[in-house]
């Protein structure tokens, strides 16, 4: 029904949690996921997907896996720009109990350089390629807190903020040569590799709840009660890159149970 098979799809941060689920949604569908991660050996074979290393923050790493993927396979259809991290800090740690969960720099650029550096760079790579196409499809992975703001995740929303504006943009320039840009927000998702005991502990602090606590907290805020399960966003990542959504572009889609405050 989708029509992806045989489709070129790169998912980077396609090893772990949400590119993880997409990937092998979209290798169900029958295309050809590439997956593009820091974690995995350029060559192997992962769950039914080619898989490249990369270094999303990296110029020379992002050029070399569109080469990687243009020699393997001739052409790319589609990109699901996925990786990111999250580390929780709050903007003044006014208890003064934990120094280390206020916001410092390091931490800001780590988050700048792969949620809003490795988003640029990567779509600046494969967009070369769909222009030269005439057709394809951007997915960015954005967060229903780059809409709403999230306690003690200022920076991480504000990086997601920036990936909801690239996507209007790109969608802006890119219309005009069949390329389309769209982004997914995903709201509180079952856990996944970004989901660590100390990315809890410290979430857990910022709200002022025990980290055992968090998932009462979560659910209370989500319409559904539940948290998200990582296969309904490969469903809405693997509709929105294909062409049954050949008429949505430059807008961000909500997949939260609901959820619209953080
Ligand atoms: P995850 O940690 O399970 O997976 C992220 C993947 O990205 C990992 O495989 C990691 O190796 C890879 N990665 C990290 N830095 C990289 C780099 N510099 N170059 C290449 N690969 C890199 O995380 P996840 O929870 O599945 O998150 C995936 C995306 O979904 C992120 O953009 C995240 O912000 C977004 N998101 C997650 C949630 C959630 O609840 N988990 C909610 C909203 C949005």
């Amino acid at each position: 029904w989708l029509g992806l098979e045989d489709k070129v799809i790169i998912v980077t941060g396609g090893a772990s949690g949400i590119g993880n689920h997409v990937v092998t949604t979209l290798v169900k569908a029958g295309a050809k996921a590439v997956i593009v991660d820091l974690t995995v050996e350029t060559g192997e074979e992962k769950d039914g997907a080619y898989c490249v290393q990369c270094n999303v923050t990296d110029p020379d790493s992002v050029n070399a896996m569109t080469k990687a993927v243009l020699d393997k396979y001739g052409h790319i259809d589609g990109l699901v720009n996925n990786a990111g991290i999250n580390k929780p800090r709050l903007l003044v740690d006014v208890k003064g109990e934990h120094p280390e969960y206020e916001l410092d720099v390091k931490t800001f650029d780590q988050m700048f350089a792969v949620n809003v550096k490795g988003l640029f760079l990567v779509a600046q790579a494969v967009a070369r390629e769909l222009i030269k196409q005439g057709h394809g499809a951007i997915v960015n992975m954005s967060s229903e807190s780059g809409k709403e703001g999230s306690q003690g995740q200022s920076a991480y929303s504000a990086t997601k903020g920036a990936c909801d504006s690239f996507t209007r943009s790109w969608a802006k320039e890119l219309g005009k040569y069949g390329v389309r840009v769209v982004a997914c927000a995903p709201g509180i998702m079952e856990a996944t590799g970004l989901r660590t005991p100390a990315y809890n502990e410290a979430l857990a602090y910022t709200r002022g709840v025990k980290p055992e606590d968090l998932s009462t907290d979560y659910s209370k805020q989500v319409p559904l009660g539940r948290d998200g399960k990582l296969d309904e966003v490969g469903n809405l990542v693997a509709f929105l890159v294909s062409d049954r959504a050949s008429y949505i572009t430059g807008t961000t889609y909500n997949i939260s149970g609901g959820k619209s405050r953080g």
